[in-house]
């Protein structure tokens, strides 16, 4: 099976390599935020937008979930919120004359960024079964048609609700209420691919799959321990509170394979020395880990824990803690007794001695956090590296306490929030009972598919219509090309998008494109202008309020285009009132109130100032809701990945100028990329030894046991300081190189990290 990013549109011959930057941020920072803002919405557009960015009377970016300081600057924002705000209040829009000029077999040539580039979508478009262009529809006959491709299914499950991170928590509210008022539990969501492992672990550990820290935590801590994580490009403001906490005494190691930017320096644009001065550092630690490595790691380090404790009994752990709070330690400590120190070696590549000096800072520290991202979740060992996390912080009682916690930190401004609102497949009877119970209808009970399965689904027939709130899921998830193919059997599939993206053109025999509301915009509704609510990374919910007129008069909100598609296939069904959620949102959140754990007058709450914090039990009251009401510190299986001679453990990475599956550009100018995507970063000694030159070409190869290979074509060569024996290349679209069906175990989030390629050079080419 083999595949190559369609990229007609833009060329890497012109490519430029230079060195990688040694701090994030800076004056460069702001230069390539602010430039591409003025040159595409002007200079009052850009001053009105960016002085309301994540300000309280403002609109919430939609970038990251990283969380605003109690404290506001006038500027609260990154480079990439900059970024995310010109990239949705563009006033380029995509026009009748495109969708004429543009027939769907040519726009599938054409690479994300092109896509991304066209505009604004401003009407809603339609492609017939068997037609090869999109043509405007109205928006009742889109409503109609959904509603009558769904009233044609022979079973609810034949439909499934996919849900994007940048959904507010009223607009996924109203979407999980409609797919289950419809009958089915599918409610897959780009958090499947993202945090999956993050929820399964913690859940398990400690009753909770959301951060235990507060934003004010990581100015108290000791000790951050940054993983798998490179918050430099994906979480910029986090070096904020970094440099802050280093101000107040804490130390931070890094753990990652590849030595990020945002890692290593930070100039705060905010401050003069930022211009002027010297980079603040930010590691004091870099462990430059094996991809794969990290439990081994945190199982090495909490076994130092252990050894500390055994020669000073009684002055290293916390023994009332472990006694009070939690189960699992005998077993667990048994299990690490026989940790075999030749295998940790040989998973992280790590010298003994920086794991020691990790233990030490561990051991001097009284309050802990230990913050990741998908460095740690994309492993197919994720789910139990990340209750090592949970293990090494229960040891010294790290939960529970202030500065000291488990931070998994989110990519998308509002993930966490739509699982809070009932946006996912295995939601507990609990939440479908308030369900119930407010609306007199009886939930679906069987869970539905996550988004791999959803695939899996759509493939084998089983799944007819798809629905998506946001997103692009073509984008985003493994496998593309069963992906796609699978999304080609469809009979109906609907995107409600800002933007165009892969998603809309690669579609079911009919497609339907629903334009919706930016966070940006006004939304105006029969009420009045209404705000909607977000929760960030560390449970926060607050308002956000669009600030400019919308793009065009033919625009819908997000919620609105839900309750009107909900309205017009269910009817009065169960006598929910949908078009009364439409007109003030003010109901929307009274359901919420009655609904959702911890959301008691929603209303009230959501309109102070900075909106309120979700209880969370081991943050508040170190409150474990498992299955034995204690929390579990737990005896994970050691496994690494075997790495054969010859081959390379391949992670994909995003670069500077990317969110998710959106490229602003083609440069990633922290690793000194410009103009171009199509690269593989590979340590100059494994270079050598693998008899190839930096600059080369080559094609990449993905080894699964009892499967073809799988190849990505045409990627430079470039040297990079990445650990050795590993390789990094970008997202989405080294998704090729992975199965469907390579997953995380337990979480089923597809393995995008450690992947065991080899590199090939690519005919024809000659080295440079
Ligand atoms: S840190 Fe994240 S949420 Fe904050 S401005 Fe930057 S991209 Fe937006």
């Amino acid at each position: 099976m083999s595949a190559k990013a369609p990229r007609e549109d833009y060329s890497d011959d012109a490519i430029e390599v230079g060195p990688p930057k040694s701090f994030a941020a800076g004056i460069g920072g702001v230069y390539h935020s602010m430039e591409p803002a003025i040159k595409q919405m002007g200079v009052a557009r850009t001053a009105r937008l960016m002085a309301k960015i994540n300000h309280q009377d403002g609109f919430d970016c939609m970038s990251c979930a990283w969380p605003d300081p109690e404290h506001r600057k006038l500027a609260e924002f990154c480079e990439n919120g900059g970024k995310a705000v010109t990239w949705e209040a563009t006033p380029l829009t995509v026009e009748r004359s495109f969708w004429l000029a543009n027939p769907l077999s040519s726009l599938q040539d054409k690479s994300e960024y092109w896509l991304g580039q066209q505009g604004r979508l401003v009407e809603p478009v339609h492609k017939a079964p068997g037609a090869d262009h999109y043509t405007p529809v109205t928006w009742e006959e889109a409503f109609a048609i959904v509603a009558a491709r769904l009233g044609e299914l022979d079973d609810p499950n034949e439909a499934a609700f996919y849900t994007s991170g940048r959904a507010s928590n009223e607009a996924a509210f109203v979407f999980q209420l409609f797919a289950r008022a419809w009958g089915t539990n599918n409610l897959p969501d780009c958090s499947n691919m993202c945090h999956e492992s993050t929820g399964t672990a913690m859940t398990y550990s400690i009753g909770i799959g959301k951060s235990t820290v507060s934003y004010r935590d990581f100015g108290q801590a000791d000790l951050i321990i940054v993983m798998g994580q490179n918050p430099g490009t994906n979480h910029p403001r986090m070096l904020t509170a970094l440099q802050e906490a280093k101000e107040n005494g804490a130390e931070i190691v890094a753990v990652n394979p590849l030595p990020e930017a945002g890692l290593i320096g930070y100039k705060d644009p905010q401050r003069v020395r930022g211009y002027l001065g010297r980079p603040t550092k930010i590691a004091d630690q870099f462990i430059k880990i094996r991809s794969g490595g990290d439990m081994a790691l945190l199982q090495a380090v909490s076994a130092r824990v252990l050894a500390a404790e055994a020669a000073a009994p009684g002055t290293v752990l916390d023994h009332p803690f472990l006694e009070r709070y939690c189960d699992g330690f005998p077993a667990f400590a048994d299990h690490l007794a026989a940790l075999d120190e030749h295998e940790v070696a040989l998973a992280t590549g790590v010298p003994a001695a920086e794991i020691d000096e990790l233990a030490d800072r561990y051991l001097r520290a009284e309050r802990v956090i230990v913050c990741w991202a998908m460095g740690i979740t994309q492993h197919r060992k994720g789910v139990d590296t990340i209750k090592e996390i949970i293990n090494l912080l229960l040891l010294r009682g790290n939960i529970g306490r202030p500065g000291a916690g488990a931070s998994p930190i989110r990519g998308h401004s509002n993930v966490q929030g739509d699982r809070t609102m009932g946006v996912w497949e295995q939601m507990p009877d609990s939440f479908l009972d308030a369900l119930s119970a407010e609306f007199g209808f009886d939930p679906p009970r069987d869970h539905g598919v996550d988004a791999v399965r959803g695939i899996r689904a759509l493939d084998e027939g089983r799944i007819k219509v798809w629905v998506g709130l946001g997103g692009n899921l073509l984008g985003a998830i493994s496998d593309t090309a069963l992906a796609e193919s699978a999304m080609e059997k469809t009979r109906l599939s609907v995107q409600l998008s800002t933007k165009l993206n892969r998603s809309h053109v690669v579609t079911g025999e009919e497609a339907l494109i629903l334009p919706v509301l930016g966070r940006t915009e006004v939304d105006l509704q029969e009420s009045g202008p209404q705000y909607v609510t977000v929760e960030d990374s560390v449970c926060a919910v607050h308002a956000s309020h669009g600030q400019i007129p919308p793009v065009s008069d033919q625009v819908r909100s997000e919620t609105a285009v839900v309750a009107g598609l909900a309205h017009a296939t269910l009817g009065d069904r169960y006598g929910i009132d949908w078009p009364a959620m439409i007109r003030d949102y003010d109901v929307i959140r009274d359901h919420i109130s009655r609904v959702v754990p911890g959301c008691a007058d929603y209303n009230t709450k959501t309109r102070t100032r900075d909106g309120f914090v979700l209880p969370n039990g081991p943050r508040d009251e170190r409150r474990f809701e498992t299955e034995t009401g204690r929390a579990r510190l737990t005896a994970n299986e050691l496994e690494h990945v075997h790495c054969p001679p010859g081959r390379l453990l391949l992670q994909t990475v995003r670069s500077h100028d990317q969110f998710n599956t959106t490229i602003y550009s083609l440069n990633d100018r922290y690793r000194g990329i410009k103009k171009g995507r199509h690269v593989v970063f590979v340590h100059p000694d494994d270079i050598t030894e693998l008899g190839l030159v930096d600059g080369q070409q080559v094609d990449v190869f993905s080894e699964w046991p009892g499967q073809p290979d799988r190849v990505l074509r045409g990627l430079r060569v470039v040297a990079f300081p990445t650990a050795r024996g590993c390789a990094a290349t970008y997202f989405p679209e080294a998704n090729v190189l992975v199965p469907l069906d390579s997953t995380a175990l337990e979480s089923n989030t597809p393995v995008s990290k450690a992947i065991v390629v080899r590199l090939s050079p690519s005919p024809g080419d000659s080295p440079a």
